[in-house]
């Protein structure tokens, strides 16, 4: 990023991007709210190593959100015909990957009464994490959205196209969360190599490399009965999540249909006559 960057942060959510002056941002991209305030930065921030491209353009990206708005039966009619207001972003995330070096104890199958004894041992390889960087889009969100694919390009010039969020977690931050991240996926893969269970252990990692990467996202929100919605979409993938109202007319309909099956249940119940002492079953205790 250049000088030319401009930084807001959002008052409502404390949200920062950084996006190109040319394509003028009126709204905050994480929660909608105008309370955007140009942040004074001292130098210019620091742009992507690299980025999953976006693969679904805005059409692709609508679409996907009226296949999702449309596959519930719960979702108002009126909902169908809706429209999301979607806008790409860049979203942090720190692509971490190391030589990982694995001391794990586990249990193996053997011939004892349990069917299994303890073992231990030393397994190197590779593996590489991604650890979301995002304060706008939340973690639950960010898992939701997965996978992102695994391949990427270098950060481009004309990358700046579209506004790039600020990181809100630092290289050493994330190399805390990556660091129980990498030793349970060198866990899952000795585990499932080796027919382990109950696999615990400790790593050492080498050759550790750190990447701040950029994901497609399309985010937005739509308007139902004067409420916003949000949604997001992974621009590589195209698969949506956020909420959605539930139509009240269909949920009173169903109760009602519920209570007076239940009820009608309860009086077939009580209609019944009481079995005769001599037809009990005598239960042994
Ligand atoms: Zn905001």
């Amino acid at each position: 990023m250049t000088a030319a960057w401009t930084v807001v942060q959002c008052d409502a959510c404390g949200g920062a991007v950084a996006y190109d002056p040319n394509h003028a941002l009126v709204r905050c991209l994480f929660c909608a709210a105008v309370a955007l305030r140009p942040v004074p930065v001292d130098a210019p921030p620091e742009p992507p190593n690299a980025v999953v491209t976006f693969a679904i353009d805005a059409d692709a990206a609508q679409a996907a959100f009226g296949r999702w708005v449309r596959r519930s039966w719960w979702r108002p009619k009126a909902l169908h015909a809706a429209a999301a207001s979607l806008q790409p972003v860049w979203i942090p995330t720190w692509r971490i990957s190391a030589e990982v070096e694995l001391h794990w104890a586990a249990l193996v199958a053997a011939p004892t009464r349990s069917g299994r004894r303890p073992r231990t041992g030393v397994d190197s390889g590779c593996a590489e994490v991604l650890v979301p960087a995002s304060g706008g889009v939340g973690q639950g969100e960010m898992s939701a959205l997965r996978p992102f694919p695994a391949t990427h390009r270098p950060w481009q010039q004309d990358d700046r196209a579209v506004p790039s969020e600020l990181p809100c977690v630092s290289a050493a931050g994330a190399l805390a969360i990556g660091h129980d991240l990498l030793l349970a996926e060198r866990l899952r893969v000795v585990s499932r190599e080796r027919s382990l269970s109950d696999a615990g252990g400790t790593a050492e990692l080498h050759d550790v490399r750190t990447s701040l990467d950029a994901l497609p996202l399309w985010i937005g929100s739509f308007r139902y009965r004067d409420r916003p919605w949000r949604v997001v979409v992974n621009g590589h993938s195209g698969k949506v999540v956020g909420a959605a109202p539930l139509d009240r007319v269909k949920i009173a309909i169903v109760t009602a249909v519920v209570l007076a099956i239940a009820l009608l249940l309860a009086r077939c119940d009580r209609d019944v006559p009481e079995p005769s002492v001599s037809g009990a079953v005598t239960r042994s205790r």
